[in-house]
């Protein structure tokens, strides 16, 4: 599926099989993005600004 960037309004692929917390990026303009929902049909999207996951230390 696909989502279009906030920052270029580029296009964006999305992994069909995208989970929660997966970190997708603009082809375009390289900024990061983190997947916050999966829904039929679409995904939303949040900036991954924060650097560092909470992967357990
Ligand atoms: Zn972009």
């Amino acid at each position: 599926m696909k989502t279009t960037c906030e920052v270029c309004s580029g296009a964006i692929e999305v992994p069909n099989d995208a989970i929660k917390g997966e970190i997708v990026s603009c082809p375009d303009c390289g900024t990061e993005y983190e997947v916050i929902e999966v829904k039929e049909g679409g995904v939303s999207l949040k900036p991954a600004e924060e650097v560092g996951e909470d992967w357990g230390e």
